[in-house]
């Protein structure tokens, strides 16, 4: 069955946040990124409106000066036909500002005109304007209007009042707002590079300036930003224009004549660097990513490497040298350290009593020596090694006798004492078995079979000297033989020693017998 592991675990977690975090790092970005294009827009169209706005407000302070500067001049000459004329033709060529000049009397009759192919002099004029200069004597700025000759104009007017307060009349300039003007050109001069664009409406709402010229005159409807400008006010706002397109529009307002000043560009062109901008910061954040994945992979691999080597060496315990293997594993974290000497903790008990359990299984429990199985581990090791070695087969003579005589448990008595007498009388690394009843075998490592001899010789004198009690004395015979003097392989030589052994019962018992 598929199990995921620790690694791929650690691996999925660690992915996973990296790439929520730089979704949403991205997202925020790009939040960010959309507002600040939105507000860098409207700011930008604002500063733009603000900035013609108040070009347009000196310009028509500036005519309103001129043409009472004019006024003063012809003041005290009114009855000067030739000067009048002059005034207005030097009004009109100085200043470049108008495209026509009247000069009318108090009753409304016309002066002097430039340039004087408009031929109006000598008429009584009854316009709406001229009607209103005269009867409120100030100095008037008009509502945008159409001429008879199709042409949109603004009229400014100022009252012509001589040194002795007598009011003449007034001095009025024209400015065509479709044509060349000073104040179109001003307006004009918008670039459209990035579909932003500007316009100019009245107090009734009325364009007065669009880069379509056919919309110029048109009164436009509903419009939030136009609202908002006949109610007096400046500022920037996103819009739907009465076209329906989605806007960013900055205003402002011209305070000599209420005109708003749009200035705007539509959501979408603003919007369409954008998602540009956003692939650049994908981009350059892939790389680091990159990184970042590599190092998670590396590091989860650090970690879950010590972990799955424990758990590699928990599912085969039972192996020889997973101890060694697991003393070799880096942990170089608490939890895997801990978990590596519990495991070894565990390793060394198994093992302990696993070998606990091999010596109980190779001992013979009445003496203490090894038994067969025993001896057969013994031989394994020592024919791996191809150790030479001297054997002594050894049996009590005429044990029946004993166990008839004093019963059986002397006769166990008889053999516990003479395994004490065979191990008393062997080295360090010589091993004692008992291979059944009262037969014995004691190995002697690296031994000739002279030097085995003596040990048996001296083995039977011990024997025979030991008083167990009630059974009193016994004696042994002994067989001996060594490898490789008396045989190929372990198995001749203790075929030969136990051949030597019924020799020694034969020749009369109580001796040694070595091959010959
Ligand atoms: P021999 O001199 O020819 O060896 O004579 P023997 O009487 O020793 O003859 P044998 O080797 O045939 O007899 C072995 C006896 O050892 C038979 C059995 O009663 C006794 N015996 C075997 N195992 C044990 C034991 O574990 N405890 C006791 N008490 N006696 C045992
Ligand atoms: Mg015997
Ligand atoms: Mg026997």
């Amino acid at each position: 069955m598929f199990r995921i592991d620790l690694r791929r675990m650690i691996l999925f977690m660690a992915i996973m946040s990296v790439l929520v975090m730089m979704l949403g790092s991205f997202y925020a970005s790009y939040l960010v990124q959309r507002q600040l294009l939105i507000d860098n827009t409207l700011d930008a169209n604002y500063a733009y409106a603000a900035k013609l706005a108040e070009s347009t407000q000196n310009f028509i302070a500036s005519a309103q000066q001129q043409l009472a500067y004019s006024a003063s001049i012809i003041a005290d000459e009114f009855d000067h036909e030739d000067i009048l004329l002059r005034e207005a033709e030097g009004l009109r060529l100085r200043t470049n500002s108008f495209n026509s000049v009247v000069i009318i009397d108090a009753d409304g009759w016309v002066r002097a005109t430039s340039p004087e192919t408009l031929s109006l002099t000598g008429q009584k004029v009854t316009s709406a304007n001229s009607v209103q200069a005269l009867r409120e004597r100030r100095p008037i700025v008009s509502q945008p209007f159409m001429s008879l000759a199709g042409n949109l104009i603004v009229f400014i007017s100022a009252p012509i009042v001589d040194s002795a307060d007598i009011y003449h009349g007034y001095i009025g300039g024209s400015i065509y707002l479709k044509d060349t003007s000073i104040l179109s050109s001003l307006l004009g001069e918008h670039y459209y590079e990035d579909e932003s664009y500007l316009y100019v409406v009245d107090q009734s709402r009325r364009l007065l300036y669009h880069p379509d010229p056919g919309r110029v005159g048109e009164v436009v409807g509903a419009n939030v930003v136009i609202d908002a400008i006949i109610r007096g006010e400046s500022g920037r706002q996103r819009v739907v224009n009465s076209r329906g397109v989605d806007m960013l529009a900055g205003f402002a307002r011209v305070p000599a004549t209420g005109w708003g000043i749009v200035a705007q560009r539509p959501f979408d062109a603003t919007l369409e660097g954008l998602n540009d901008l956003t692939w650049k910061v994908v981009r350059n954040t892939l790389p680091l990513g990159f990184v970042t994945l590599i190092f998670i992979w590396w590091f989860a691999r650090l970690i879950s490497h010590p972990l799955w080597q424990l758990a590699d060496g928990a599912q085969h315990m039972d192996r020889d040298g997973t101890a060694d293997k697991l003393r070799n594993v880096r942990s170089w974290y608490h939890e895997a350290l801990q978990i590596k000497r519990a495991m070894l903790v565990g390793i060394g008990l198994v093992n302990t009593k696993i070998g606990r359990l091999n010596r109980d299984v190779q001992t013979d429990p009445l003496t203490g020596v090894l038994n067969r199985r025993g001896l057969d581990a013994v031989l394994d090791e020592w024919r791996a090694e191809a150790r030479p070695f001297a054997a002594i087969a050894l049996d009590i003579d005429h044990f029946k006798r004993v166990n008839d005589t004093f019963g059986h448990d002397a006769g166990d008595s008889v053999l516990r004492n003479l395994s004490l007498t065979i191990q008393s009388c062997a080295r360090e690394a010589d091993i004692v078995c008992r291979l059944g009843g009262e037969e014995f075998l004691l190995l002697l490592p690296s031994t000739s079979a002279a030097s085995a001899a003596a040990v048996a010789e001296r083995l039977r004198r011990a024997a025979a000297q030991d008083v167990v009690d009630p059974v009193g004395r016994i004696t042994i015979s002994l067989g001996v033989a060594a490898l490789p003097e008396h045989g190929a392989d372990a198995g001749m030589v203790l075929r030969m020693a136990d051949e030597m052994l019924y020799e020694a019962k034969n020749g009369g018992r109580n001796r040694v017998v070595v091959a010959g």
